[in-house]
């Protein structure tokens, strides 16, 4: 397990001299989500002095967990994609490929008291909420959305995109769930761009959809990566905050964080950038390029149950109606073993919701009673005795907010020569955020880093 140090400035063992006598370069990494370990951990093989900063107790991000009867279960539902090539490459280098295990699985729509599969085109034909000539429609709308180029995709919405290759009924009943599944109410500028990148990240192969999950969870990654990096020299720093970020007098990374301040000779930033302009120090202010610093975030309220019996064959089942709380119901144990989850059935609620909406601040407990009742709706023969625990979890930053036009206002990988790097969330458009989308991030913003030896 990656330690954290309780001495505030250049934490850590010794900078080593390398075989030339020069002394390493010294790099802090703020931040430690995937995005942020896989910085650490390749500037730290490079042999550069690295500190991992993280505010928090623990690695990995938004992909972080808690424990439960003796097990690891990501507070967020968390799973892989056959098409997630650079992070399947991380893990066959960590040595643990073939610790993930691959399964089908399959989405549900609920509409009134019905679950409708939708995962082959037979289910399309017969799904009853939209009319026939619809359904076909919305078939066509996907065929072609795997097909066609991307040009000219980022300067619509997906609203305008998706309403004229399916149609405004075909819209409101089969996509637009699907946006607000990851913007909430804040799907309407969402540009085509990202909706097209879905089509094409989420594609399974003619046999169907297939999710991979880890042995032993995503806290398993990060707890490597992290013992990597110490072991190479570098030093992991948990429950320490970045609290302002300059260049000193020599024009070097002045980091300030709870625990105190050093300068290193480069900075790679990781955490969402939604923040990052209140940080800023006066010098870094003026050596900025002009950036657009008002990227807003979506959050996300998610409650994890542990149940008794399952639900349903479904890993993911939309609820787009209003009758429900959440967006969706996710049984992440119809992908992960008995060996990582126990006897038990894993389902997760979840609703995005930006922090401003009052829902985002309602009481926990509140909260997870209202949607159990709801849930209870969706499957009448759920009993209370069928409940073991249930725990919510919020993150704030979750999904940029993206406009039109956002490749042009999408924050660039070197933002002081040399100096200064980012690697983070508001980077990885128009792919969906996730581990695979950080982790090819970071590898980007690394060839800046490393040209600057
Ligand atoms: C509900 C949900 C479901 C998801 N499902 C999937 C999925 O199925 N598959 C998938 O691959 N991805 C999924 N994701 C997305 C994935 O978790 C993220 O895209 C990814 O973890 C982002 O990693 P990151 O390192 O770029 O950023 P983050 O994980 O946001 O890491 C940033 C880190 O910076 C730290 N930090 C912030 N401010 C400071 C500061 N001032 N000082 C020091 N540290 C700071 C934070 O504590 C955090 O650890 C999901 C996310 C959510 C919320």
């Amino acid at each position: 397990m990656a330690s954290s140090s309780a001495t505030p400035a250049l934490a850590g063992s010794s900078p080593q001299p390398d075989n030339k006598g020069v002394q390493p370069r010294t790099v802090a990494i703020i931040g430690g989500g995937i995005a942020g370990l896989v910085c650490a951990l390749r500037l730290a093989e490079a042999g550069r002095q690295v500190t991992l900063i993280e505010a928090t107790d623990q690695l990995g991000g938004l992909g972080g967990t808690s424990d439960h009867d003796g097990r690891t279960f990501e507070k967020f539902y968390h799973c892989m994609l056959p098409t997630d090539g650079p992070l399947l490459d991380l893990l066959s280098d960590l040595g643990l490929r073939d610790e993930v295990y691959w399964k089908p699985t399959t989405f549900g729509y609920a509409s009134g008291a019905t679950i409708f599969p939708l995962n082959k085109a037979l289910d399309l034909l017969k799904f009853a909420p939209l009319g026939f000539a619809d359904r076909i429609r919305v078939g066509l709308t996907g065929l072609q959305g795997r097909r066609i180029s991307s040009e000219g995709l980022d300067d619509i919405t997906a609203v305008e995109w998706l309403t004229k290759l399916s149609g405004r009924k075909a819209f409101e009943v089969f996509w637009k769930p699907m946006l607000q599944a990851k913007f909430g109410d804040r799907y309407e500028a969402v540009p085509a761009l990202w909706f097209w990148s879905r089509f094409n990240r989420e594609k399974g192969d003619k046999k169907g959809e297939v999710k991979g999950y880890i042995r032993g969870g995503y806290r398993r990654i990060a707890e490597i990566i992290g013992n990597r990096i110490t072991s190479l020299g570098g030093s992991v720093r948990l429950r320490e905050r970045m609290v302002m970020l300059d260049l000193d007098r020599a024009g070097r990374p002045l980091v300030v964080t709870s625990r105190g301040e050093a300068s290193y000779d480069q900075v790679v930033i990781t955490t969402p950038w939604q923040g990052i302009d209140r940080t800023l120090g006066a010098n870094l202010r003026r050596a900025l390029p002009p950036l657009d610093m008002n990227i807003d975030y979506q959050g996300v309220t998610n409650c994890l149950l542990f149940l008794r019996r399952p639900l349903s064959p479904h890993y993911w089942v939309a609820t787009p109606e209003s009758t429900y709380p959440f967006d969706g119901v996710i049984e992440t144990s119809n992908l992960t073993e008995e060996t990582d989850r126990g006897a038990r059935h894993v389902v997760y609620l979840t609703k995005y919701m930006h922090r401003d909406d009052p829902r985002f601040r309602e009481d926990e407990d509140l909260l997870s009673i209202e949607w159990w009742v709801a849930l209870k709706k969706l499957f009448p023969d759920l009993r209370d005795q069928d409940l073991e625990r249930r725990q919510v979890f919020r993150a704030p930053f979750v999904e940029p907010l993206y406009t039109t036009g956002y490749n042009g206002r999408r924050p660039p990988e070197e933002l002081v020569a040399g100096r200064v790097f980012l690697s983070n969330t508001a980077q990885v458009y128009p792919t969906v955020t996730s581990w695979n989308g950080s982790v090819t991030q970071a590898i980007k913003t690394l060839e800046h880093v490393l040209v600057n030896c």
